[in-house]
């Protein structure tokens, strides 16, 4: 049974290998947000108190929101259920709490898998996407687009959207250091960071992570 938590940057291919890991492992992806709908569609306790910060505007505690997956990961417990956790934790205090959790589960994170790309790459990879003015279609140009080329489906102008620019990306990724780093470091500190280089096509990337996580298992 694998417990992971799936860290890596915008545009490094993270929700992709996590549907790939999903299939080999038959492994639950849990993303926050879905957790705290159905919690709430299912008009639990937890999901009552989550539903009024929610109302109000403001940011679900972190007690509730390891509350409710303290009670859907005791539920993988009983039949050996793998997951993987995409976007949560986010902060330092929400990964002490997950850590907290699972000791008190009596079980252990199987590690921190981070999928590991150099920022000058992602800025490349996600400052890559033009958009034709005329039908919206979109077309990637990793290399830099070439001043001739033109829309495939209907030869309109292309463009490049604001999130799409190079100014835009390079705030996220700053944002995203920011967020990840002090994690990284956690993890580290404990012991429980793996580290996938996530260069090559999305199908090397799964055996890389394959391969590092079988080795992980065995240890
Ligand atoms: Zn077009």
């Amino acid at each position: 049974m694998i417990r992971l938590v799936l860290l890596g940057g915008p545009g490094s291919g993270k929700g992709t290998q996590a549907d790939r890991m999903k299939e080999r492992y038959r492994a639950v992806k849990i993303s926050t947000g879905d957790l705290l709908r159905e919690e709430i569609r299912r008009e639990s306790e937890l999901g009552r108190r989550a539903k009024q910060f929610m109302d109000k505007g403001e940011l679900v505690p972190d007690d509730v929101m390891i509350g409710i997956l303290d009670k859907m990961t005791q539920a993988f417990e009983t039949r050996a259920q793998s997951y993987i956790l995409d976007g949560f934790p986010r902060t330092l205090p929400q990964a002490q709490a997950l850590l907290e959790m699972l000791k008190k589960q009596g079980v252990n994170l199987t590690t921190a898998l981070l999928i590991d790309v150099p920022e000058s790459e992602l800025v490349r990879r996600l400052s890559s996407r033009w958009t034709c003015r005329n039908c919206s279609a979109t077309a990637g140009y990793p290399d830099g687009k070439p001043d001739q080329a033109v829309c495939g489906q209907c030869g309109g102008e292309l463009y490049q959207r604001d999130d799409d620019k190079k100014e835009t990306i390079l705030n996220r990724m700053k944002v995203y250091r920011k967020n990840t780093e002090p994690l990284i470091r956690f993890f580290e500190e404990k012991g429980l960071l793996t580290r996938v280089e996530g260069f090559g096509d999305p199908d090397s990337v799964a055996m890389r992570i394959h391969e590092t996580l079988e080795r992980t298992l065995k240890s």
